[in-house]
């Protein structure tokens, strides 16, 4: 597994030590002059300085960790472009706009992009202008992109979400094996492989996939620098002490999460399962009289925009979400993350119950459990794995729907209606989805659910009828400035536009952009398509006799049972009663001697056998937040809090004795 590159060793560091006080330096300045900050945190510093001194790295860094300034800043100060490899287009588009908000010059290639608008950001890059490319890992095969990329002058590359690289990762992605082939192509490039989720097994993979070598890894608890062989490996801790971590054993899911939402003050975020789920939760969350709406892939962009907008201004308090809700969220201040279906990994548990209390101040991140989530975790693996007899079959019903003969279709694309094509050929979405996601990796199709389709827009009057209109209010009048500045041969064809840059130059919000461009539209001065994301499916090959489909081990066997003991390490994790919850995540990642958190439901129950003053005081707050309403409540209503019986009972007393509260048949009020 240890091969060449270039070594790096203790022996190695002394001549290098000028170097590195110019580059720190330069970093200090560039981190003051873009970002305004005077210090980098955690072990944002030393990554910098050893993708600065060429060494393969990776780095370890927990969501919120500070992961991007890690990339933008020694790409910053190294000569050349910085290639930012990652799967999430929104956050892409984020994070390039965000950087040319600050006078950076950054680029994003993804699907979707014009083929000429492509040519020229490749073009742009090989004059050296720009500092930043980001690219969707699929984008990395294309030829247009390899032939380019050999003219290029590449600073470093930056793997993001770099667990993607790996076959035993909860979320792998062939296309980022593509990464591989690029190092083919740079050599000496190095590597900065980032990732906020990784367990031991899954480092060694991305390593090797990297092929960064590895021989020795060690972890220790708060910061970590390992140098072995051409390999630096720098881990921070993933602990989060200001997060506590409860299972609630909850036999009425709806109850108890009103409930919580009535004691936990705070923004706050529900995932569950299903789109339909996400809908009928919030509302019934909205009668039950609190602020809630609802997100999920099925929305429509602006739809989506609109609620996240909603929420992350606080003028919605509660957000019911299925996964696709989450990606390059930055609210800081959620209080309370609760699942109301438990995640299929103890990786997305962690991920998505760490979006809470990102500005360090007490948060909760909650998991409803009980015996039935069991066995819906137990079907979860037939489904996601259906029998390998149904996957060609599905395989087969695709070629029928498209009208396949054998042999051909190699190279197509075509867009897919997963409703339609169940209710032709009688299957179940969700067998569908896994089968053709277990077709990809076997090299059959490509199969993308979510293809992002840019807004497009063509003039449909002259350029001389359009200054002659003087029925356009100034905002309209603002929007077609806008377009015309940013994009040529709208008179002549469609272009795609990006609604974004559109709004943020005509000065008004995205929302109201979006309307002016559907109002211009239906006034035929102008067509707009708006932005859409339509799942489409391409034979990689061409289409074969179901018979002949091969689906090898190590996609079907060998990776249904590594997502069976996904599997069992989540309900291992919801059923357990007598570890520390935080220290249970940790040790899974890796992180060996930590210690127990005192704040999660295990650490709790356990103390609470000695009474605490701090969590009686805490039962006391809890139990007078009911009672602020100076309405009678009844005395089991209290003995639900998710608190230790001991100390609320012990709260209760001395409230009591203090004449706070007053109990009278069972029913408390406050005095
Ligand atoms: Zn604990």
């Amino acid at each position: 597994m240890i091969t060449n590159k270039q070594t790096y060793s203790e022996a190695d560091s002394a001549p290098d030590s000028n170097h590195i006080s110019h580059f720190s330096s330069i970093i200090y300045h560039l981190l003051k002059q873009y970002w305004g900050y005077d210090d980098f945190r955690g072990i944002q510093r030393e990554i910098i300085e050893s993708i600065g001194a060429g060494h393969d790295t990776l780095g370890l860094m927990p969501t919120g960790g500070g992961k991007s300034i890690t990339f933008q800043v020694p790409a910053m100060a190294m000569e050349g472009t910085c290639i930012v490899i990652t799967p999430l287009i929104a956050l892409m588009k984020d994070q390039v706009h965000h950087l040319r908000q600050i006078g950076i010059r950054a680029a994003a290639i993804y699907s979707g992009m014009q083929h000429s608008s492509i040519l020229q950001t490749l073009e742009n890059c090989i004059l050296g202008s720009t500092k930043l490319l980001y690219i969707s890992p699929e984008r990395l095969g294309s030829n247009l992109f390899q032939t380019k990329l050999r003219h290029m002058r590449i600073s470093f590359i930056t793997v993001d979400e770099a667990h993607c690289i790996s076959q035993w990762g909860y979320d792998f992605r062939p296309s980022y094996l593509e990464i591989a082939k690029i190092r083919e192509l740079l050599p000496d490039v190095p590597v900065l492989a980032l990732t906020a989720t990784a367990t031991p097994q899954v480092v060694e993979d991305i390593c090797d996939k990297l092929r960064i070598t590895n021989d020795e890894l060690h972890a220790n608890q708060n910061s970590e620098f390992e140098v072995r062989n051409s390999f630096a490996v720098f881990r921070m801790s993933f602990e989060r002490k200001n997060l506590a971590y409860l299972v609630c054993h909850s036999d009425d899911k709806l109850y108890d999460l009103v409930r919580l939402f009535e004691l936990t003050p705070g923004a706050a975020i529900v995932y569950v399962r299903s789109r339909r789920h996400a809908r009928e939760i919030s509302e019934h969350l909205c009668q039950a009289g609190l602020s809630s709406t609802f997100y999920h892939a099925g929305l429509d962009h602006a739809d989506k925009d609109f609620r996240q907008r909603e929420w992350q201004h606080d003028r919605i308090r509660i957000m019911v979400a299925t996964n696709a809700f989450g990606m390059g969220i930055d609210k800081p201040d959620v209080r309370l993350v609760v699942h109301y279906d438990c995640p299929d990994s103890i990786e997305t548990y962690f991920q998505e119950a760490g979006r809470a209390g990102r500005d360090g101040q007490p948060a909760q991140a909650i998991l409803l459990y009980n015996n039935s989530d069991n066995a819906k975790l137990q079907k979860r693996i037939n489904d996601t794995y259906p029998p390998k007899d149904d996957i060609r079959q599905i395989y087969e019903h695709l070629a029928y729907y498209y009208q396949i003969a054998t042999g051909d279709g190699y190279g197509v694309a075509h867009e897919f209606n997963i409703e339609e094509f169940c209710l032709r050929f009688r299957h179940f979405p969700v067998q569908v989805n896994s089968a053709l996601q277990i077709l990809e990796r076997a090299g059959y199709i490509e199969y993308d659910e979510e293809a992002d389709n840019e807004a497009r827009v063509k003039f449909l009057i002259g350029r001389d009828d359009l200054y002659r209109l003087d029925q356009l209010s100034p905002d309209e009048d603002k929007v077609i400035v806008s377009l015309l500045r940013n994009y040529g041969g709208l008179f002549a064809d469609y272009g795609y536009i990006d609604e974004s840059i559109v709004a943020q130059q005509a000065g008004i919000p995205q929302p109201q952009c979006y309307d002016i461009l559907k109002s211009l539209s239906q006034r035929h001065l102008i067509s707009f398509i708006p932005r859409k994301q339509v799942p489409y499916i391409r034979y990689c090959q061409r289409r074969e006799d179901a018979e002949h489909i091969v689906l090898p081990a190590s996609i079907y066997e060998d990776r249904k049972e590594q997502y069976a003991q996904r599997i069992q390490a989540m309900t291992a994790y919801a059923r357990s009663t007598d570890r520390c919850r935080s220290r249970m995540l940790l040790e899974y990642f890796g992180e060996k001697s930590t210690k127990d958190c005192g704040q999660c439901d295990v650490c709790l129950d356990a103390q609470g056998k000695t009474v605490t003053k701090e969590g009686q005081r805490t039962a006391k707050e809890q139990i007078q937040a009911i009672l602020a309403d100076y309405q009678r409540h009844h005395i089991t209503e209290i003995l639900r809090l998710p608190l230790p019986t001991e100390e609320i009972n012990a709260a209760l007393d001395s409230l009591v004795s203090e004449e706070h509260i007053k109990l009278n048949d069972g029913f408390l009020q406050l005095v």
